[in-house]
C-alpha cells in the first residue's frame, strides 16, 4: 500500500463514487495524501476538500485531468495544485464539457446507425450533471444488452479506432500544459506509455513546461515502471501516479492506494507550485 494516489476520479466525470464517499474510501485505506483529477472539471474539489476536514490526516490536491491530442494518440494532462476558482480557466473547462456532450450525441447517432438506439436522456442520466465521456455510453449500452461489459463496448464499438468513435476539438498537450500554468498548477503527463513516440513527446512538453510524468502508475508493471522511471530522469521530470480508480466494479480494478509515488513526489510537486 502506498500513502499516496494522485490520480482519482469522481462522479465529476466518469468515477462512480460521489467526492464524499471517495474521500471516505480514501481515508478507510489510510493514504494520507490524494489527489482528485476528473476530466475537464473540478466541481469535485470542494466537496471533497470538505469531506477531508473530518480526516485530519488525509491532505487533499486540487487537480484536474485534460484530454489531448496528437497526431495518432491521446495524451492525457493533469494539473495538480491549481487555482481552480479562476474565472477563465473554469469557462475553459466548461466549453471542454460542452464539446464533450457534442460528441457524445454524435456516438449516439453512430450507434443508432449501426442496430443499437440508446435514449440520449438515459446516456445524460448515467452521466449525470458533470463531465460526459465514452464511459458513461459504454454504461449505456451494457443497460441496453449490446454488450456484457465495459471492455467489450470500448473493444467493439468506442475505442479509438472503433466504429462509434468520435472526436471533438482538442486542445494540444502544449496548450494544455500551459493553461495548467496559467492557473499555478504543475503540469505533469498521465499514463506515458500509451504515448507512441515518447521521447519526442516529451521533449516538446518539457519545453512547454512539463514538470512531471506518471511513473507509479497501476496498470504498469515493475518492468514498465522502471524504464518510465529511467525516462522520466533523464527528462528532469517528477515521477508521479496513482491507481486511475474510477470504482467501476471492473474485476481486478486497483483499489486507491494500491500503488503510487513516494511521499517525497508530493514534496517536489508542492515545492514547484509554491515557488
Ligand atoms: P473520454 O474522456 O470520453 O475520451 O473517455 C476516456 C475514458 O474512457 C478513459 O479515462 C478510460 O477510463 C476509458 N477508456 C478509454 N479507452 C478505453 C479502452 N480502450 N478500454 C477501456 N476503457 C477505455
Ligand atoms: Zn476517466
Ligand atoms: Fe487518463
Ligand atoms: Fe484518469
Amino acid at each position: 500500500m502506498a500513502e499516496v494516489d494522485l490520480h482519482l476520479h469522481t462522479n465529476q466525470s466518469d468515477g462512480r463514487l460521489t467526492p464524499a464517499e471517495l474521500i471516505a474510501l480514501v481515508a478507510a485505506r489510510g493514504l494520507k495524501v490524494v489527489a482528485v483529477t476528473d476530466h475537464d472539471i473540478t466541481d469535485g474539489l470542494e466537496p471533497a476538500l470538505a469531506a477531508a476536514v473530518a480526516h485530519p490526516q488525509l491532505t487533499i490536491i486540487p487537480g484536474v485531468e485534460l484530454s489531448t491530442d496528437i497526431p495518432g494518440n491521446e495524451v492525457h494532462i493533469l494539473g495538480y495544485y491549481i487555482r481552480y476558482e479562476d474565472l477563465s480557466f473554469q469557462a475553459t473547462l466548461a466549453r471542454f464539457r460542452d464539446d464533450r456532450v457534442g460528441r457524445a450525441q454524435e456516438m449516439v447517432r453512430r450507434l443508432a446507425e449501426m442496430g443499437m438506439p440508446l435514449e440520449w436522456e438515459q446516456v445524460r442520466e448515467i452521466a449525470g450533471e458533470g463531465a460526459i465521456g465514452r464511459p458513461h455510453i459504454a454504461q449505456a449500452l451494457i443497460e441496453k444488452g449490446y454488450v456484457t461489459g465495459r471492455q467489450e463496448a470500448f473493444d467493439k464499438y468506442l475505442g479509438r479506432n472503433g466504429p462509434a468513435y468520435a472526436e471533438r476539438e482538442k486542445i494540444t498537450p502544449e496548450e494544455a500544459v500551459r493553461l495548467i500554468a496559467s492557473v499555478g498548477g504543475v503540469p505533469v503527463m498521465a499514463h506515458p506509455s500509451y504515448t507512441d513516440d515518447l521521447e519526442n513527446v516529451l521533449e516538446g512538453l518539457v519545453a512547454a513546461g512539463l514538470k512531471g510524468m506518471e511513473v507509479h502508475y497501476a496498470q504498469y508493471d515493475e518492468k514498465v515502471r522502471a524504464g518510465l522511471a529511467e525516462v522520466a530522469e533523464r527528462h528532469g521530470l517528477i515521477p508521479c501516479g496513482g491507481t486511475d480508480y474510477h470504482a467501476t466494479d471492473v474485476e481486478g480494478e486497483h483499489l486507491p492506494g494500491e500503488i503510487g509515488p513516494p511521499m517525497e513526489t508530493v514534496e517536489r510537486l508542492k515545492a514547484l507550485a509554491e515557488g
